[in-house]
C-alpha cells in the first residue's frame, strides 16, 4: 500500500466532514465547526544564556467554546506547526464533549526543543507566550495545560506571568499546576490512568482478564508511564516500550519478553522520557529499531507518543494477536491505517475517548481551584474513573446499536453535542 503523508488538520477536517455527513449537519454548522473560531501566531523573543536573542514562534488556536471556555495543552516541540495545533484544538473540542465536561477546545504550541534550552530560557518562553496572549486567555475564556514536553513548572511560570500582568490571583487560568500551588492530586497520573480505565472496560466487554493480556507501548513519557503503571497493577504485562533517543536522533524500542520493570526503567529515564540505552542493555533489555513496538505479538497496543505513527506503511506489521489499540496520543493513526484496522476487526479505543482522562482531571483541578478546596487523591481518581467509564459505556453502546466503529461512535456523540450547543446559542 502506498504511503501518504497526512497533514493533521486535513485529517481532523476529514474526520469531522464524515461525521457531519452522518449527522446531516447543515452547511453553516459544518462551516463553523470545520475550522477554528480564533487563532493566534506570534513571535517570542528570548534573551538566551549566551547573551544572544533568539526568536521563537508561538501559537494558540481556539477551535470552539460553545460548550464552555476553551481548554487544551501547550506543546513545546521543534516540529510544531500551526496546522498541527489547529488539528489538536479541534480534537480537544470533541474530547471535552465526548466525556461531557463543560469546556471547549483549544491548543497551543511553541516551536522549540526544551532538550537544548536551560530552565531560565524555558521560563522566558513561558512568560513570553503569556504576555502575547494575556488578553485572550483566562479562567472564563481559554485555559491552557501541559502537553508534549511541558510540565507543572512551565504552567506555574505561565500562571505567575498572567497574575503579574493582571495584578490578582487567577488559579483557574491554567491546569496541571504543581500540587500545593493550585494543582490537583492525580493530575499527573490522569491521562495514562484514563487510557487504562477504557482498556479495562473494553476487556470486560470482551470477557478477557487484564492478567491474561500483554501489551506494547509506543512512547515513554507521562502518558505511557502511568498507563503502564495502572495496566501492570491490573495484572497486565508490558513487553516493549519505545522512546526518542535524543543523542542519536532516532526512535528506539526496548523489549523484555518476561515483562518490563517500570520502576527500574524510570531510574534510567530523563524527564522527557528518553532512556539510557546502555544501562537498559545492562538491565537485560533488547534494543530494537524504533518501529519494532508495533510488530510485537501482543493483545494490546498503546500508541502513546505523537500523531501520525500508525500509517499505511506499518499497519500491516500489526500482529494478528492484537485485539485492542488504545490511543494514548492525539491522532496517532492516519485515516488510511484506520480503515485497515477497522477492516481487521481490531477494537479501537480512539484518542478523543481513550486519552480524555487528562482534560477531565484538569476540569476537576479548575473546580477545586475555583472553590479553593482540594480533594484527596482517591476522590479525584474515583471521580475520574466514573467519568471515563460512563463516557466509554455511552460510546460502546452507540457503537453496538448502530454497528459503528468506536471512533465513529465517539465522533457522533461529540460532534452532535457541540453542534447542539452552537444551535442553542443561536450561532447557526
Ligand atoms: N494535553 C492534554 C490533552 O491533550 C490535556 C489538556 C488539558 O488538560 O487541558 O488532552
Amino acid at each position: 500500500m502506498a504511503t501518504k503523508s497526512f497533514n493533521a488538520f486535513e485529517m481532523a477536517q476529514a474526520q469531522f466532514d464524515q461525521t457531519a455527513k452522518q449527522l446531516g449537519l447543515d452547511q453553516a454548522t459544518c462551516e463553523l465547526l470545520r475550522q477554528p473560531l480564533r487563532e493566534y501566531s506570534f513571535a517570542i523573543p528570548v534573551r538566551m544564556d549566551n547573551g544572544t536573542t533568539q526568536v521563537f514562534r508561538g501559537f494558540r488556536v481556539q477551535h470552539n467554546d460553545a460548550r464552555g471556555p476553551g481548554k487544551g495543552g501547550i506543546r513545546f516541540h521543534p516540529m510544531e506547526t500551526l496546522d498541527t495545533v489547529r488539528a489538536l484544538s479541534m480534537w480537544m473540542t470533541w474530547k471535552c464533549s465526548v466525556v461531557d465536561i463543560p469546556l471547549g477546545g483549544s491548543k497551543g504550541g511553541v516551536i522549540c526543543d526544551p532538550h537544548n534550552l536551560s530552565g531560565r530560557e524555558q521560563e522566558q518562553i513561558c512568560r513570553g507566550w503569556v504576555r502575547q496572549l494575556a488578553q485572550d486567555i483566562g479562567p472564563d475564556r481559554d485555559v491552557p495545560a501541559p502537553d508534549v514536553m511541558t510540565n507543572a513548572q512551565h504552567m506555574l511560570w505561565m500562571l505567575d506571568e498572567y497574575e503579574t500582568i493582571r495584578g490578582a490571583r487567577f488559579p483557574g487560568l491554567i491546569t496541571g499546576k504543581p500540587v500545593g500551588m493550585g494543582g490537583s492530586l492525580g493530575r499527573t497520573e490522569a491521562t495514562g490512568y484514563g487510557v487504562v480505565f477504557t482498556v479495562r472496560e473494553a476487556l470486560r466487554e470482551m470477557n478477557i482478564k487484564p492478567a491474561d493480556t500483554i501489551a506494547s507501548v509506543q512512547g515513554f513519557g507521562n502518558v505511557a508511564q502511568y498507563a503502564i503503571q495502572l495496566y501492570t497493577q491490573l495484572g497486565g504485562k508490558v513487553i516493549a516500550i519505545s522512546y526518542w533517543d535524543q543523542k542519536e536522533q532516532t526512535p528506539r524500542t526496548l523489549r523484555k519478553k518476561d515483562g518490563i520493570d517500570l520502576g527500574a526503567l524510570l531510574q534510567i529515564t530523563d524527564r522527557f522520557g528518553g532512556v539510557d540505552k546502555d544501562k537498559a542493555t545492562d538491565l537485560g533489555y533488547e534494543v530494537l529499531p524504533g518501529e519494532a513496538w508495533i510488530e510485537q505479538e501482543v493483545d494490546i497496543l498503546f500508541p502513546s507518543a505523537m500523531e501520525n505513527q500508525i500509517t499505511a506503511s506499518n499497519v500491516n506489521k500489526i500482529s494478528k494477536r492484537v485485539k485492542i489499540i488504545a490511543e494514548g496520543a492525539n491522532g496517532p493513526t492516519t485515516p488510511d491505517a484506520d480503515i485497515e484496522i477497522h477492516k481487521r476487526g481490531i477494537f479501537m479505543l480512539p484518542d478523543l475517548l481513550a486519552n480524555a482522562g487528562g482534560v477531565t482531571c484538569s476540569y476537576f483541578e479548575q473546580v477545586q481551584s475555583n472553590i479553593n478546596y482540594f480533594w484527596e487523591k482517591d476522590e479525584v481518581l474515583g471521580k475520574l474513573d466514573t467519568k471515563m467509564t460512563s463516557a466509554y459505556l455511552r460510546v460502546s453502546e452507540l457503537a453496538r446499536k448502530k454497528k459503528l466503529y468506536m471512533r465513529d461512535a465517539a465522533y457522533t456523540i461529540a460532534v452532535d453535542r457541540v453542534a447542539k450547543a452552537c444551535r442553542d446559542r443561536g450561532w447557526v
